[in-house]
């Protein structure tokens, strides 16, 4: 029995009590209180689908992949093979070889980092182009690489309300931008970002894109053919899915065209010790056992997100952060951080004279999960001139009973702290 091509649930209404039943963990108290839980924007949590899948896996297919005859070999792998087939369709790729597994978002980039450096695509002083928005994983890889001189960032800034300010990205590209790296939807300030129009001037200067989809792929479609983005980059816990698996797209010219990342079994195809020749695609760029359960867990996670019409994810994820924006500007001080017109589920905040951790752990107290700090974007907050927000951030589960909790819980949170 193949798992994922068996766990496929049957068309859904969009019943949120029925959902929230899907989340255990959502079941649970904290601190005395029912948890009301905000910080969809950090990971996500798991359906039993996918947790039962995950121990169906253990109980009955577990064998390491590609390199055993045997029953269970056979099983894994095609299981393995499955996962990838469905990351494909999730995401429109062209072939299932484009299709990558890496542990997330983060080790996504770093592979681009590292074999666009190793191969000679980026050289010492070239141009990377980024936004002043970027999570420090697209950030922090380009000054990891080409030695001393290193690679130079050329940053799109945005404005007070936290959207990209394209009209000098034109300006940017010169002979040494080699690729243009952007988040499609910020954690911090859940800015969607009009990444349609920086891929097509990208493309006319002939520079590819990567997308930072980390927080993009469980609000709206994404379709890497119709985007004709170069390299995509997710993370499967941020989609209901398992920790330590993501996914990397690529072209298939342009992965063709890049070195393995890393050296082990899997990903050659002769070794002798005085030559190695590679595997090919996707295998060139999976060194290694993977995470073959992580890979199996996100694609039951796709299955059961399939189940619903993503329109009506989107439609109650949008009412969330409509209902959330119109209380929360009601609270005297309050400012929020990140006030584009096209925006996702993630809302930070600042209340005058209180620090966000302090409102984080009050809030905590009654049950209550909000993210405080930066978010791992440091250039935000030098971008707005404060040093950490709270940030609330919705996933398809919450309600607007919840928002009240928050809401009450913040009001009695300012009276007693200020
Ligand atoms: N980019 C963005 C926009 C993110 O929100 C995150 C996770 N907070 C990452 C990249 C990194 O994802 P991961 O830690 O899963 O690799």
């Amino acid at each position: 029995m193949n798992l994922i091509k068996s766990k496929i649930p049957r068309k859904r209404e969009f019943r949120i009590d029925e959902i929230r039943n899907d989340f255990p963990i959502l079941q649970r108290l904290v601190n005395g209180k029912p948890l009301v839980y905000l910080d969809n924007a950090a990971t996500t949590q798991k359906p039993d689908f996918v947790i039962e899948a995950i121990k169906h896996y253990y109980d009955f297919e577990n064998a390491n992949i590609h390199r055993g005859l045997h029953f269970l070999s056979e099983v894994a792998t095609e299981a393995y093979e499955t996962a990838r087939l469905k990351v494909k369709e999730f995401l429109n790729a062209l072939s299932a070889s484009e299709i990558i597994f890496v542990r997330g978002t983060t080790e996504a980039i770093n592979l681009i980092a590292s074999t666009m450096e190793k191969s000679k695509r980026l050289n010492p002083g070239d141009e990377v182009i980024i936004t002043n928005m970027e999570h420090h994983a697209n950030i922090v890889p380009w000054q990891l690489i080409c030695g001393e001189e290193g690679i130079k960032l050329r940053v799109i800034p945005i404005t007070d309300s936290g959207e990209l300010i394209l009209d000098d990205f034109e300006n940017m590209f010169n002979e040494k931008t080699k690729l243009v790296s952007v988040v499609q939807v910020s954690n911090t300030l859940g800015t969607i970002n009009p990444v349609e129009k920086i891929i097509s001037i990208a493309h006319k200067h002939n520079v590819p894109v990567l997308l930072d989809g980390a927080q993009a792929v469980s609000h709206q479609k994404i379709d890497v053919q119709k985007l004709d983005c170069d390299f995509y980059s997710f993370s499967g816990h941020k989609l209901y899915g398992p920790t330590g698996i993501g996914v990397l797209y690529g072209k298939t010219h342009l992965l063709d065209s890049l070195p393995p990342y890393q050296g082990g079994g899997d990903m050659i195809r002769t070794v002798t010790f005085e030559k190695t020749t590679f595997n090919d695609l996707p295998h060139k760029f999976e060194a290694g056992t993977p995470n073959i359960v992580g890979a199996i867990g996100l694609a039951i996670a796709i299955n059961y997100l399939n189940a619903f019409d993503l329109q009506d994810i989107i439609q109650h994820e949008n009412k969330l952060l409509e209902y959330a924006t119109k209380e929360l500007s009601k609270i005297d001080g309050l400012k929020i951080i990140g006030t584009a017109k096209d925006k996702a589920p993630v809302i930070s905040f600042v209340i005058d004279g209180i620090h966000p951790y302090d409102i984080g752990t009050l809030l905590n107290s009654d049950g209550i999960a909000i993210r405080t700090g930066h978010h791992c974007t440091q250039p935000i907050m030098d971008r707005f001139k404060i040093s950490a927000t709270a940030r609330a951030s919705f996933a398809f589960y919450n309600t607007q009973q919840e928002i009240d909790i928050l809401i009450n819980s913040l009001n009695k949170t300012i009276e007693i702290l200020k």
